[in-house]
């Protein structure tokens, strides 16, 4: 059984269709990349995952139980999620930021798992008591990536996690969100516009165009053409 499934998945605003009737599963451990230009859908679907968006109609299903069926902090719970704008909140510390998951749960978490999830990242653990406003754009990004890890997620969403960086904290951070994505077992699902990127990190590229899929293919069968 797929990790995660879309079945027949449509969404349309009051005048865009902006997802027409998609259906693909995403396999255990599996590294996805939504790939396509500005305005295709990536987003839209993305956010049916974690009910940011509700399909018009069609089910999107995480381990076989339809996520509409699930209590809505409990299916957050099992997805982390990092959005392409960060969205640190300015008057939290970079610490209350990476707990805030674990918090709304009723859960503290303790200083020594704040360090250990700033060092999942690469950062150093004195970061915690820092706050988001004296941080480059690519360690506030590392945050981002340390608090969507916090409630251990099954799932791992990102939005264009990289598309605002400079390419060196780019592909760095891409690198370690790949060996992350091994070394915890996460299933990943990752939106870019950028193909390079998705062929980089992905097991498999989904390539989408006004709504729906146009290929589903492995990065060696991109770039080889086989
Ligand atoms: P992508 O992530 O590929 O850029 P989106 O899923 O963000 O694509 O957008 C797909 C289409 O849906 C676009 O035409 C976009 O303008 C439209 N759209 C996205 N979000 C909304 C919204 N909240 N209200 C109305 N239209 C939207
Ligand atoms: P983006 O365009 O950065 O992908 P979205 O359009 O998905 O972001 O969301 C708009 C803003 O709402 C984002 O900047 C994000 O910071 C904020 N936001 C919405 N939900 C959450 C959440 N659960 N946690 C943190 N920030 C959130």
């Amino acid at each position: 059984q797929p990790l995660l499934e879309f079945r027949d998945v449509c969404k349309s605003y009051d005048r865009t269709q902006a997802v027409a009737s998609i259906s693909t599963a995403v396999a255990r451990r599996e590294f996805v990349a939504l790939v396509g230009a500005s305005g295709s859908g990536k987003s839209t679907l993305l956010k049916t995952v974690n009910r940011l968006v509700d399909p018009s109609s069609g089910t999107v299903l995480i381990d076989g139980d339809p996520v509409g069926s699930l209590p809505l902090a409990a299916l957050r719970r099992r997805i982390g999620y990092v959005f392409q704008s960060v969205g640190l909140f300015p008057h939290m510390s970079v610490g209350e930021n990476i707990a805030i998951g674990p918090r709304i749960s009723g859960q503290k978490l303790t200083r020594e798992r704040i360090a250990e999830l700033l060092e999942l990242v690469d950062l150093e653990r004195s970061m915690a008591t820092r706050m988001p406003n004296e941080l480059s754009g690519g360690q506030r990004q590392r945050v981002g990536v340390a608090r969507a890890l916090a409630n251990e997620p099954q799932l791992l969403l990102m939005d264009e996690p990289f598309g605002a960086l400079d390419p060196v904290t780019r592909d760095a951070l891409g690198e370690r969100v790949r060996s992350l994505h091994r070394e915890l077992n996460l299933t990943t699902v990752m939106v870019t516009h950028d193909m390079a990127e998705a062929l980089l990190l992905a097991d498999r590229v989904l390539v989408m165009e006004a709504g729906t899929i146009v290929a589903d293919e492995t990065p060696q069968s991109l770039l080889h053409g086989s």
